[in-house]
């Protein structure tokens, strides 16, 4: 027999690096791997696992429906995706004009918002402009809208069209004109690095677009469902968008996204214009209603301000050298550090029994469930402080060792 991670360095597509660990079981904040360790889920499938592992509103979700109705395709209509559509529009607040699409992932919802501008713009309006820094999937479209380039050289050409512009609004102001369809943004850059939109920014892009007459799309899919202490990120600054996509949380770690359209940018879509087999089918329906109708329940968004506003503080006062600073909104933290070490600092932590991601070489990201409480949140104090003391004494060490030769670099890669 070999060992797990034989079998995954032969066996899967290169495309996300080593696996960290064989993860067998989890329930709650908590994860076990295939030696029984137990770690403390500070990642939460980044993002998604809202209401931690194994919740028995989650499971009893699943069953119910995989025993009832899983699949038919759309031709049909079933309850569990109606249920859904009526609570995504109430939720969002996209009023009795609303309309929802339902994909299965971030991506495709991506996709959908793309083929929503197209739609906007037509020859007339070849213009979309998404910003720097920004990420929205790895499909073609969703790719044309990511900003990093060396995620989109390999596979160029892109689809035309798409313009990056810095995230201010002197850029937008300069950049926006009546040949332009659609603006993208995330009112957190999540993978990024969790790094918040200037004050006004989205108020000053509602008004814009409108003046323009192109739409304002906000990419949720990592900021939705409650993950920064309100429904959604937009909520923070007061508009209404003409669409929002959405996907990881709202589905609790069911496969699921959605486009949700408001006003007249819902008939933009007719039939025959976009499709998708598995989408919106009642199994991955059924369990994103019980997801949210928990989250709802428990006032988890309520629960995701406070703690995260908890969390933040405490984690600002640890007394390590190797933090910088403290951003993101709710339970979406990022954890700035003051040298390039968040590889590093992920593997100490994982060796404490703590998960957390490095966004990029200098940025710690966490997006624990939502149902977080006092006990979790002191158990991620300690071990979190006991990997950067690791990792600050193993500095310190190759310092020491290595005062005539140049001091050894982390050189973490991406996460994504
Ligand atoms: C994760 C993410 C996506 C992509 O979602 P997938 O489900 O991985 O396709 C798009 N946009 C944002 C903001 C994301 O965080």
């Amino acid at each position: 027999m070999t060992v797990w991670s034989e079998d995954a360095a032969r066996d899967l597509v290169l495309n996300a690096g080593e696996r960290l660990a064989l993860l067998t079981r989890g329930e709650g904040s908590y994860v076990w791997d295939g030696d029984d360790n137990r770690y403390l889920d500070f990642l939460g499938g980044i993002a998604v696992n809202a209401l931690g592992h194994a919740h028995p509103v989650f499971v009893d979700a699943v069953s119910r429906q995989a025993a009832t109705l899983v699949h038919v395709s759309n031709y049909f209509a079933t309850r569990p995706q109606l249920e859904l559509a009526a609570r995504l529009k109430r939720l969002a607040g996209a009023g009795i004009d609303g309309r929802v699409y339902f994909s299965n992932s971030g991506a495709e919802a991506n996709e959908a918002a793309f083929k929503l501008a197209r739609l906007r713009g037509g020859a007339e309006r070849p213009r979309i402009l998404a910003l720097e820094n920004g990420f929205h999937g790895r499909t073609m479209g969703s790719l044309a809208l990511t900003a990093k380039k060396t995620m989109r050289a390999p596979f160029e050409p892109m689809p035309a069209g798409v313009e990056h512009i810095p995230a201010t609004i002197e850029a937008l102001e300069a950049a926006m004109d009546d040949r332009v369809a659609a603006l993208i943004v995330e009112p957190i850059q999540g993978e990024a690095g969790v790094v918040e939109l200037p004050d006004g920014y989205l108020a000053a892009a509602r008004s814009l677009t409108l003046a323009h007459g192109a739409l304002l799309i906000v990419d949720e899919i990592q900021t939705g469902a409650g993950r920064t202490g309100s429904w959604f990120g937009f909520n923070h600054e007061g508009i209404t968008p003409d669409a929002i996509t959405l996907a990881k949380g709202i589905g609790g770690g069911f496969p699921i996204g959605a486009l949700v359209t408001f006003g007249a940018a819902s008939a933009l879509f007719t039939p025959g214009s976009h499709g998708s087999t598995f989408g919106g089918n009642p199994l991955a329906t059924a369990v994103a209603n019980a997801v949210l109708a928990e989250i709802e329940r428990s006032d988890l968004v309520g629960n995701a301000a406070a703690r995260g506003v908890q969390l933040r503080e405490a984690i600002a006062k640890i007394d390590s050298h190797l933090v910088g600073g403290v951003r993101g909104r709710g339970l979406l933290i990022g954890i700035a550090l003051s040298a390039p070490v968040a590889g590093d600092l992920v593997a100490a932590a994982q060796r404490r029994g703590l998960i957390v991601n490095a966004a990029n070489p200098e940025t710690i990201r966490i997006a624990p469930a939502l149902t977080i409480g006092d006990a979790e949140i002191e158990e991620f104090l300690t071990l979190f402080t006991a990997a950067l003391a690791d990792v600050q004494g193993d500095r310190t060490a190759t310092e020491r060792e290595s005062t005539e030769s140049m001091p050894a670099m982390s050189d973490q890669g991406d996460s994504k």
